[in-house]
């Protein structure tokens, strides 16, 4: 099909994963059903056997079910539109994706660079697990020169744009000629853009990893990771490791999740919507000393997100010119915010960002002055205007 008249990804997300007709009576329920399954069961032996070659020859032919069958087979091609891929890999997590991304692509004796900016519990598995196996990370800051970081056995870049905490927009397309010039894979978490309104490997990157969590499942009831690529070799690396690794995921979540991507494209943009409405108020706070989202014009990642991505979504984090408890008597005022992690729900949430989680991400430059990050969720953002207002007030 000419590329014109290919479906935008708007349409893609509303044909996708419906059931089959049934060839008797030329009917079908709309959408694919769970297919929960533990096994697959066989005609015949030839059946079985047949389906193994088709297997071997690299096509997604299920003889088990750890897997998973249609379901799973459908949100799998989901990620693939959505990040522009030809591969996907299922995870019980976003963070079990990105231990499939790390596992998949390094080995003893390897190096990686990685990020600052990377979500937090990414520091855990380098303590956890990664020294044990002698692997070694070197964590960089947007400005570092890289060319001074690489050594020979560095195989991996890993990154997170926008960052975590503070939306700190990286450089993706440089990022990605910096690693094809060393030989080295770029990863990038793009559970911010969730193949929606940010896409890693149309920008040079050779893998995405999702938390399917946030945005994709959208109602805060699953949890779900994806890694994405368009990279034969490194399809079957992460193949391989997914396999051997026993990754699996209930066939319910995969359900979940196909049944809320549908509503990604609206959600997002309203989510944005609110977010920059919430912007424009809290810019007129004295307490606001800064706002970090890339939406924003005056945040220093404006330009970068103008280029790269299509959108923006409700993620903001804001420097306050408050004590720590002021800061915290900000937090507990709120009314309609959920004091909690996580994002991509259709709720608001704030999170109150400790000392210590601040001091990996050298963008911070805010010293002493607190900073809440905050999801904007799908109330009116009236609302949710008067609500701060309040609890500034209540800080006070
Ligand atoms: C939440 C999150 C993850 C981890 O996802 P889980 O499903 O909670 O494990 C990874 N990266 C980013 C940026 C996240 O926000």
């Amino acid at each position: 099909m000419d590329k014109s008249q290919a479906p935008h990804i708007d349409t893609l997300l509303q044909h996708t994963a419906t059931a089959p007709f049934n060839p008797q009576t030329g009917s079908a329920p709309v959408n694919l059903p769970s297919m929960r399954a533990s096994t697959v069961r066989f005609q015949s032996l030839d059946a079985l056997e047949a389906t193994q070659r088709r297997k071997a020859g690299g096509e997604r032919a299920a003889t088990y079910g750890r897997m998973g069958m249609d379901t799973h087979a459908a949100l799998e091609q989901v990620f693939c539109e959505l990040e522009g891929g030809t591969h996907a890999y299922l995870a019980s997590s976003g963070m079990a994706g990105i231990t499939m991304v790390m596992t998949s692509l390094l080995s003893a004796g390897d190096h990686a660079l990685v990020a600052d900016c990377v979500y937090g519990p990414v520091y855990e598995l380098d303590a956890a697990l990664l020294k044990r196996m002698n692997i070694e990370l070197t964590y960089f800051s947007a400005g570092d020169d890289l060319e001074t970081l690489v050594r020979p056995n560095t195989r991996l870049v890993y990154v997170e744009s926008p960052g975590s905490l503070l939306f700190q927009m990286l450089d993706l397309p440089a990022l990605a000629a910096f690693a094809r010039r060393h030989d080295l894979v770029l990863a990038c978490d793009n559970t911010w853009g969730s193949g929606y309104v940010y896409q890693p490997l149309q920008l040079g990157a050779h893998v995405s990893v999702v938390a399917g969590t946030k945005y994709v499942g959208g109602h805060s009831d699953l949890m779900l990771g994806a890694v994405i690529t368009n990279d034969a070799d490194v399809a079957k690396r992460l193949n391989r490791t997914q396999y051997a690794m026993g990754y699996s995921v209930s066939a319910d979540d995969a359900w979940l999740a196909l049944r809320g991507v549908r509503t990604l494209p609206i959600r997002m943009a309203q989510h944005a919507r609110n977010a920059l409405q919430v912007c424009e108020f809290l810019a007129t706070r004295p307490e606001v000393a800064r706002i970090y989202h890339p939406a924003w014009p005056a945040d220093p990642g404006h330009a970068l997100w103008q280029r790269d991505c299509t959108g923006s979504n409700g993620m903001l984090a804001v420097e306050l010119r408050l004590s720590p408890e002021a800061s915290r008597r900000f937090v507990d005022a709120l009314r309609l915010f959920g004091i909690g992690f996580s994002w991509g729900g259709f709720e608001s949430l704030v999170q109150w960002v400790t000392r210590g989680e601040l001091a990996r991400h050298r963008y911070w430059t805010g010293g002493d002055h607190a900073l809440v990050r905050l999801h904007i969720g799908l109330e009116n953002p009236r609302d949710l205007i008067a609500d701060l207002a309040q609890a500034l007030q209540a800080a006070a």
